[in-house]
């Protein structure tokens, strides 16, 4: 005789949602095929086999993907995001006639509105494709805050600092000052964070420099700034203070496991040992350093140093996309000409660079994976594209074959805020509109 079958009580959960492939991410980077989440308050309850989960849960909306692989949603971990409005007003030119002639004439003339407006097209483009957390340092911070909590993105908001008079700021002390505002206005905020970001060694004073660690030290902050993107940049700091960027920052107190470092290229073994030994970790934008030709970020040593190291775009008029499956691309195939080594940099190690790694970058490391307790933050690559078959291994496809136009469903917290083309909290024809309007006021001569 047959055991009497146990009556089966199902669970409660906000969304169940399948797929064909779940690339997980976790410690093991299990790859599941034919399963399912289950979502409860922003947060992944369950993961697992789709028949067993679906079995088990009630849900309030089931999202079917019979035909998609879900990733993590991606981190880019270094970007200034309203420069969307300045993308394509000058390529292929020197830094220092594209800084002086165009990009600083352009933003003398920003404005908190046309910040809001450049940030909010940034959003819409990295939902696109698949970035769910970004990490940005510009002006106009509150712009900045309202375009990312509006399209319900994660942010770490960086206020940036100079030493030089700007659209945003007269001096530092004011910038400063706002620093300490957003910190308090954003307390209590679950998608966005409060960061500070003096913006490099050669545009800040040494005491703004160790004011800005205090602050990030005082409040608990993320601390960021470029650091070592060029070769001159040393030569420079080298010059002016006696010490090459890395050391110097160093002696600042700016090193240390809540510091990101933007580019870190110009790296010598010495520099590797202190990032290391302080816990720094380094943003990674390969096609930006691409393309002012800057030279090429030692990411195989720092990794293999034991530095963390997250991918980022930098922003769109030193890029020009706002995509991390093409920056996760770039990375793999930079790092293995400069080495000569097809070994170097291998997929899954750009695909962590772009979730879990990037995410530990920001001092936020429950991003980036696909697990229970982990915040559902998500991408849904669509697999019935061409470039995506025969899809032996995921991972390949996701950083080698994809190019972020493959991405049918984002989702930031349990909410899919961009589903087959539609942005689901923009009016995006509205904001085409008004920003096209925004960047030929600011690029008119
Ligand atoms: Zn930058």
């Amino acid at each position: 005789m047959n055991a009497p079958i146990a009556p089966t009580h199902t669970l409660p959960c906000d969304v169940l949602i399948t797929a064909a492939v779940v690339v997980t991410q976790n410690d093991a980077r299990a790859v599941l095929r034919d399963a399912a989440l289950a979502i409860t308050g922003g947060v992944i309850t369950a993961i697992g086999p789709r028949a067993e989960l679906a079995a088990r849960y009630t849900p309030v909306e089931t999202i079917a993907l019979p035909e998609a692989m879900l990733l993590p949603g991606l981190v880019n971990t270094h970007t200034h995001a309203a420069m969307t409005l300045f993308r394509g007003l000058c390529d292929d030119a020197p830094l220092s006639v594209w800084l002086s002639e165009h990009i600083w004439p352009a933003e003398a003339k920003l404005t908190p509105e046309a910040v809001r407006l450049g940030t909010q097209l940034a959003c819409a483009e990295m939902l696109a494709s698949g970035t769910t957390c970004f990490l940005d340092a510009y002006l106009f911070v509150d712009a900045v805050a309202d375009a990312a909590q509006a399209a319900g993105l994660r942010a770490v908001l960086c206020q940036g600092v100079f030493d030089i008079e700007n659209a945003g700021f007269k001096t530092a002390d004011a910038a400063l000052a706002s620093a300490g505002a957003l910190a308090d206005r954003l307390a209590g905020e679950a998608l966005l964070r409060p960061a500070i970001f003096p913006h490099a060694v050669y545009t800040c004073r040494r005491a703004t420099l160790e004011r800005c660690a205090a602050f990030a030290k005082e409040r608990g902050t993320l601390l960021s700034t470029h650091a070592a993107e060029t070769a001159r940049e040393n030569d420079d700091c080298l010059a002016a203070n006696g010490q090459r960027v890395i050391p110097y920052l160093h002696s600042l107190g700016m090193l240390g496991p809540q510091t990101l470092l933007a580019h870190g290229v110009a790296l010598d073994a010495a520099d590797l040992t202190l990032l290391a030994a302080t816990g720094t970790a380094v943003s990674h934008c390969p096609k930006s350093n691409m393309k002012l030709a800057s030279g090429i970020a030692p990411v195989h040593a720092l990794r293999t140093a034991g530095v963390t190291v997250g991918l980022g775009t930098d922003g769109a008029a030193s890029n020009n996309a706002l995509n991390l499956f093409s920056e996760m691309e770039t990375a793999a195939l930079l790092q293995k000409v400069a080495s000569n080594d097809p070994t170097a940099l291998k997929a899954g190690a750009a695909l962590d660079m772009a979730t879990r790694d990037g995410a530990q970058a920001l001092g936020w490391p429950e991003l980036g994976r696909l697990e229970v307790g982990a915040p559902a933050d998500l991408c849904a690559l669509d697999l019935t594209r061409p470039q995506l078959h025969p899809c032996f291994d995921p991972i390949s496809d996701a950083v080698y074959a994809a190019n972020g136009g493959e991405v049918v469903l984002t989702m930031v917290a349990g909410h899919v805020l961009f589903r087959d083309g539609a942005f689901l909290t923009m009016d995006y024809a509205a904001l085409r509109r008004n920003f096209a309007q925004a960047a030929s006021h600011l690029t008119a001569r």
